[in-house]
Order: C-alpha cells, then structure tokens, then sequence
C-alpha cells in the first residue's frame, strides 16, 4: 500500500495542475470535517466541488469589478426604493438577472441629480459583473475625451473597438456638459458600432427631449436616440435628491431650499 504521505503529495500535486487552488489550500480542513462528520464519498465529493466553484466564483467577481473601473462601491441592496417611489424596484430586480444582456438591450436612467442614477447603475453593474458578464464603467466626459484624444492620435478605431467589447458599458451623467460637435459624431460612432450588439446604460440629467441641445444637433441626437431606444428599458427618476434629505435631517438646509439642486 502506498503511504498515506505520498498519496497526499501526489493529490496536493494533482490539484495544483488542474488549477484547483481552493482545495488545495484547504483540503487538509476538509478531510478533517469530512471524518469528523463522517461524511459519504458522495457526500465528501459534493463539499470539494462546491468549494472549489464557490471560491472560483469568488474571484471571477472580484476580478469583472476591478476591470470595471466603478468609481465607488454600491450595490442595489443599500438602495432605498421606498425612499424613491419613482424607481421600479421590479424592473430593477429584473434588469439585474443580466437577461437584457442577452438581447444587447439598453437601460436609460433620466433623472435630476442626487435622486440615485450612478448608485443604481454602479448597483446594477456589479449585479451584471455576478451574473458572469463583462462591464466597463466611464463617465461621459472622460469617455468623449478618450475618444478624441484616440481620433487625434489616429488610433479612434481601437478605442472604438475598446469601447465595443465589454458586454454592458456603463455611460455616467451623460448631459451634464454640451458636447462639442466633433464629439457628438464620435459618440454616435459608438452608439452604432454597439447597436444589437452589446447592451449601453446611461445616466442623465436631461430628457429626451432636450438631447438635440446636449448634442448640439438635432438630426444627430435623432440618430443617436433612435438606436438607444431601439431596444430600452427607460426609467423616469423623479423626487427629492437623497443628498439633500440626510442634508436638511442635519438641519443644514431647510425645506424651502430642497428644490433648489
Ligand atoms: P445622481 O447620480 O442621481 O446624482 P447619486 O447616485 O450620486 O445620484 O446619489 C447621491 C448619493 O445619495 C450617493 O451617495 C447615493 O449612494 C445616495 N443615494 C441616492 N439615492 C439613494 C437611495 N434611494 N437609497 C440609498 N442611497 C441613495
Ligand atoms: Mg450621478
């Protein structure tokens, strides 16, 4: 019979080349639980594959968020729907099961600031990131400024490419600046290369009806919101900005001024 120190040699070997760091880090505590528990083969089997796919699991989320580049950390469970009526806590439930990503669907969150845009989208984001796709977080303005700063170095084609290839690219306060007009054919080149293809989420301060302003052309914004509203989920944030709220229960701001962000 083999020693019982060669075999786990050899298993500690067999682990590490099939890539299953987890157990190998933790096999001796699961041998020990396993005997303590006297756990069947298949039982012991079960507690090894569940644990090696939980720790995987782990780091593929771990790692979709650092390339993500959120700017902070927020997820949909510290949102306070009840706080903002206006969002629909369903359709926000739903969108996070990642099925809109399937379909390349787009989502438009239109709302004055403070009421919770770049929460729910940095929320829904990681929520896409857990479901297994991947995302990329940017604001409007550093998004435009990458696209003409690659345009004036001759190279608009890889950032397009760049731009094109995580599943779900998140575009933050969209509106918030006028665009330039060589920005707004740059980001309409984006919004078609992406079309049917990979899903967009937007966040704005500005109603569509007013994105022929924010774009500075009429018959561009058209185009533009033709495509994102092709296939979109649009939701209307109305209400009170949530900074505001924790400004004035510190007695800083009185309820008069509460309109005035
Ligand atoms: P917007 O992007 O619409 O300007 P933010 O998402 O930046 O607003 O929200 C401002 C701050 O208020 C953030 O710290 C955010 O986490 C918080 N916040 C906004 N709405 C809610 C809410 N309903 N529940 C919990 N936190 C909220
Ligand atoms: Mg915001």
């Amino acid at each position: 019979m083999t020693s019982p120190t060669i075999v786990r040699a050899r298993v500690a070997d067999s682990l590490r080349r099939l890539y299953l760091s987890a157990l190998d880090e933790r096999l001796d505590a699961l041998l020990s639980e396993a005997a303590r528990k006297e756990q069947t083969f298949l039982d012991f089997l079960d507690t090894l594959l569940t644990e090696e796919l939980s720790s995987k699991q782990r780091k593929r989320v771990t790692m979709g968020i650092s390339i993500a580049h959120f700017p902070t950390v927020k997820t949909l469970d510290e949102f306070d729907f009840k706080f903002q009526p206006s969002v629909d806590a369903k359709l926000m439930r739903e969108l996070a099961t990642g099925r809109f990503i399937a379909n390349a669907e787009n989502v438009i969150l239109f709302g004055p600031p403070g009421v919770g845009k770049t929460h729910l989208a940095i929320g829904l984001g990681r929520a896409i990131v857990e479901a297994g796709h991947s995302v990329l977080f940017e604001s409007a303005t550093a998004l435009l400024g990458a696209l003409a700063r690659a345009e004036a170095e001759g190279k608009l084609d890889e950032k397009l490419r760049f731009y094109a290839k995580p599943k779900l690219l998140i575009i933050d306060e969209l509106g918030y600046l006028p665009f330039e007009k060589r920005s707004a054919h740059l980001f309409f080149q984006l919004v078609a290369r992406r079309y049917e293809k990979g899903s967009l989420l937007i966040t704005t301060n500005q109603l569509v009806t007013h994105w022929g302003t924010v774009f500075g052309d009429e018959v561009l914004a058209a185009a533009i919101l033709d495509r994102l509203l092709h296939h979109s989920h649009t939701m209307v944030i109305q209400g009170e900005s949530y900074r505001l709220k924790q400004k004035r229960r510190a007695g800083l701001v009185s309820p008069s001024n509460t309109k005035a962000e």
